[in-house]
């Protein structure tokens, strides 16, 4: 079985051939920077790290491509608020954008373009779509992309979703870059220069001003990855105007088909309601992390909802992340120990369970695989690889616990869970999240047993076991464990 997705091209799951196998083209719309990412731009960025990495994990060579928007309307309005350059105000954000991606354990896109250094391909494609009649400019000053003339070269407005031209007046015009279906219109892709914009602008065959949002899109996208490529992401709110806009731009200046895939994820809902700065429900990953919550349990929940599925994000979520993980760790580390024993140590000590091949028990590596493997092909149905890597933890420990895996069958269920991780991305439970506090703790508790000075070693562990963790000695040294 192939891959299948979700396009909101044709509106039906299809199976996924890309334009030149195994080459991929993927662009995934990118953070706007004017302030930190919020959970719910989180949410679409790791479905996006989920989509690279299953493509990356079939064995497809993605090139994935996330614009840097650093100038449209609300930074140019922040820029004014705050008297700060351009680059200096965004540069901020963008740093800290791609320091949350790498907490949240996102694979770095191949390109981060930013718009302000594709003014040149924004010129360029623009005077294409004036040339073929498609674009004109305004008594204003700007530049517009109109959409009846659009329509009449025989190309469709509203290829992502159904719009009524009934009302539209011809010529009507909207400059901002964010509006609603029900005022379809002429949209800006140059703006002319006002007061407002401040030192904000750009010399420009049609006087000097600055792109619009939709239009910056369209020219990174083309410009690395060509006029036709494979896939197209983002969150469901850029559906219209954005990325209906970015087709007519780019299908009006190319003549060519723009993307074959458009992938779409749904919203996020934080403790039931939409997420607002009013209702005391508004999460920056960093808001989070404040909380004592780490970038792998934030990222393990927000992978737990179907891409398309409105997902609701809790604090409480987040603590069942953390048993979650909890128990895949404690299973992993076990295996661990069990792949470094000797084939001839505690294993298999029972004959009886040896009889059953272990390749046939449910959750052996090859079944485990081929089950996630299935679960992402149907439109990367999470809930169901979710559903298989759990079972397979069960059944593990169960193995585990009747020590009826030698160190063969542990150290192949580790590689197949290292395969599966490698779209999971959980990564092992770092080091680093043990509070350096109590490893000099634990290191001090050492200390006093080497020196024999049990009633210190002992005060230790109840120190430790007061601020919240355990210490369970094993043949290999003492191991940490949160309670
Ligand atoms: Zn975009």
């Amino acid at each position: 079985m192939g891959l299948k997705l979700f396009n909101t091209l044709s509106r039906s799951i299809q199976e996924f051939a890309p334009l030149a196998p195994p080459k991929v083209g993927m662009y995934c719309c990118g953070p706007t920077v004017y302030d930190f990412a919020h959970i719910g731009n989180w949410r679409t960025f790791v479905f996006g790290d989920l989509v690279r990495r299953t493509l990356e994990f079939k064995g497809y060579a993605v090139t994935h491509v996330m614009n840097i928007t650093d100038v449209e309307d609300k930074i140019i309005k922040h820029v004014r608020e705050t008297k700060t350059s351009l680059r200096e105000f965004t540069g901020k954000y963008e740093a800290a954008f791609l320091e949350d991606l790498k907490t949240l354990n996102c694979r770095l896109p191949h390109h981060t373009p930013r718009a302000t250094e594709y003014i040149s391909e924004i010129i360029s494609l623009i005077e294409k779509l004036v040339q073929r009649g498609i674009a004109y400019k305004a008594a204003d000053g700007s530049v517009y992309f109109s959409i009846e003339k659009y329509r009449g070269c025989g190309c469709t407005y509203g290829q992502l979703l159904k719009l009524n031209f009934d009302e539209m007046k011809a010529g009507e015009r909207v400059k901002s870059d964010e509006y609603a279906k029900e005022s379809v219109a002429d949209f800006a892709l140059w703006k002319a220069r006002v007061p407002e914009d401040g030192d904000v602008f750009w010399p420009s065959p049609f006087g000097e001003g600055r792109p619009g949002w939709h239009i910056e899109c369209s020219a990174m996208s083309t410009k690395i990855l060509g006029p036709s490529f494979d896939l197209h992401l983002g969150g469901e709110d850029l559906i219209f105007p954005h990325h209906e806009d970015e087709i007519a731009q780019s299908e009006g200046a190319t003549g060519k088909p723009f993307v074959k895939y458009w992938l779409h994820g749904a919203h996020l809902l934080v403790e039931g309601k939409k997420m607002s700065k009013s209702l005391g429900n508004f999460f920056t990953l960093r808001d989070l992390l404040a909380k004592g919550f780490t970038g792998r349990e934030i990222r393990y929940l927000l992978l737990t909802a179907h891409y398309r599925e409105t997902f609701n994000f809790t604090l409480e979520g987040l603590q069942g992340a953390h048993a979650a993980l909890a128990r895949i760790d404690e299973c992993l580390g076990k295996l661990r120990e069990a792949a470094g024993a000797p084939a001839s140590g505690s294993a298999r000590t029972d004959p009886q369970k040896n009889l059953q091949p272990a390749g046939s028990v449910t959750g052996a590596p090859n079944e485990l695989l081929a089950r996630f493997t299935d679960a992402l092909d149907d439109d990367l149905n999470i809930s169901a690889a979710w559903g298989t890597v759990f079972e397979w933890v069960r059944e593990t420990n169960r193995q585990l616990a009747e020590n009826s895996l030698n160190a063969a069958d542990a150290s192949s269920a580790l590689t197949a869970w290292n395969k599966i991780d490698s779209v999971l991305g959980l990564g092992t439970k770092s080091e680093a999240e043990v509070p350096a506090e109590i490893s000099s703790l634990l290191a001090a508790r050492q200390a006093a047993r080497q020196a024999k000075d049990f009633k210190k070693s002992d005060a230790i562990r109840d120190e430790l076991k007061a601020k919240g963790w355990v210490i369970e000695d094993t043949p290999k040294g003492p191991k940490l464990k949160k309670l």
